[in-house]
């Protein structure tokens, strides 16, 4: 079995937002009990991500910013620095590939890697051993740890990461491989509500059923599954719990999105100010965009009205892009749209990119120079480069206003 099983990896940051600002700040974020704060830091945010000491306390991800604080006051505040984070991600990425070509990006903090092939090139020795070396140069390089997991499949991998990370009150090494043929056994030891994808309502309807844990679902065969939960979910449920998955490790180029979006400290009412905060949004997916060097054809806008509902509005482009310019004329043309449906003052905006790919193509017809909106021109992929290798020297927001203004000149 051993000669065919796939070698999959999952690397998982360690508590990459809290490293990351203690990176920045040794002297204050690297001393104090730490809160990495979303949206605002007044009582709207909510926590992104909080340090170990803090969760002592019961301050958990996604609670409130208020209520964290209720709970461990003495922690200290710091919102997302997002332009360190981009930059780190990327780091790491670059120095996974080096162990093998095939890396997937799930998250920001969290990647795949496919390692079929590369027997020869690590004289086969055990993929323990090789994820061990690849921690070990992350840590050298980025300053930064990650956690391994590993097995026959992406399923496998993300539930072993989680028992490979190192915390306070175990003695994990970082790294954690399920050798080909224990994927069952392995899975015995979870809830069902620890599977990737059995989201709050779909734990509702399994506990209906009498299901809580992995072993709750083995004891059922598979039409007693399908008979309670339809075919599809049905049959998921059947694998997985046996520790069965056949996704495939996309490579880079296809990654399936990129976001960045903003909840407001307090609800926005007037177009203008959404618009600064599109434009803001969009310098920072289009950066992020071009840092993995991709470019994206689909473009959409997010707004969460101050009732809670949520609309979207994209466009595919015939030809994939990376311009702040480009993006930001179709994402501004969105929530036009999206505004001139519903006037109800917005809670959160956001912007999403897809339809990602590699290596852009310089598309045929920018050579006319005369450019309309949503056409992009080899100046602007010029301007973007520029706007980003100031980015890297004087930090993410160094260009931001200066551009915000230019472009309302420019209208
Ligand atoms: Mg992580």
């Amino acid at each position: 079995m051993s000669a065919t099983a796939r070698r999959i990896l999952l690397a998982d940051a360690d508590a990459f937002y809290v490293a990351i600002a203690r990176l920045i700040d040794p002297e204050g974020a690297g001393k104090s009990p730490l809160l990495i704060v979303g949206g605002s830091r007044e009582s709207r945010g909510v926590v992104c991500s909080a340090s170990y000491e803090t969760r002592k306390f019961g301050v958990r991800s996604a609670m409130p910013t208020a209520q964290a604080l209720k709970l461990c006051p003495q922690a200290m505040c710091v919102p997302v620095p997002r332009g360190a984070c981009s930059r780190k991600s990327a780091e790491i990425r670059r120095v996974l590939q080096r162990f093998t070509p095939v890396v997937e990006g799930a998250s920001i903090d969290e990647w795949y890697l496919d390692m079929g092939g590369t027997e020869q090139l690590y004289e086969h020795e055990p993929l323990e051993r090789t994820a061990h070396r690849m921690r070990d140069a992350v840590r050298a390089e980025t300053q930064l740890s990650v956690s391994i997991g590993g097995g026959t499949n992406k399923l496998v991998a993300k539930m072993a990461v989680e028992v490979a990370k190192p915390k306070p009150d175990n003695n994990a090494t970082g790294v954690h491989i399920v050798a080909p043929g224990d994927e069952a056994t392995f899975l015995k030891r979870f809830l069902l509500a620890e599977i990737p994808m059995v989201g709050p309502k779909f734990v509702v309807r399994l506990e209906r059923a009498g299901l809580r844990t992995v072993n709750d679902v083995l004891e059922h065969q598979l039409p007693e599954l399908i008979r309670w939960f339809g075919d599809r979910e049905g049959q998921w449920l059947y694998d997985r719990v046996r520790g069965i998955d056949s996704g495939v490790v996309e490579g880079h180029g296809e990654q399936k999105s990129m976001s960045r979006e903003e909840t407001f400290s307090t609800d926005v009412a007037d177009d203008t100010t959404l618009e600064r905060e599109l434009f803001a949004l969009v310098a920072r997916v289009a950066s992020d965009l071009r840092t993995e060097l991709l470019s994206a054809r689909t473009i959409r806008v997010k707004i969460k009205d101050a009732d809670f509902k949520i609309r979207q509005a994209g466009r595919t482009l015939t030809e994939a892009v990376v311009s702040d310019r480009v993006i930001y004329g179709v994402a501004r043309e969105l929530l036009h749209e999206l505004r001139k449906r519903r006037r109800t003052p917005a809670r959160l905006i956001g912007v999403a990119l897809s339809g990602l790919a590699t290596n852009p193509e310089p598309p045929q017809l920018a050579l006319f120079a005369d450019a309309t909106a949503s056409l992009e021109t080899e100046r602007d992929r010029a301007v973007a480069r520029t706007v980003d290798s100031v980015r890297r020297k004087f930090g993410q927001d160094a260009i931001g206003a200066a551009q915000l203004s230019k472009h309302e000149d420019e209208q």
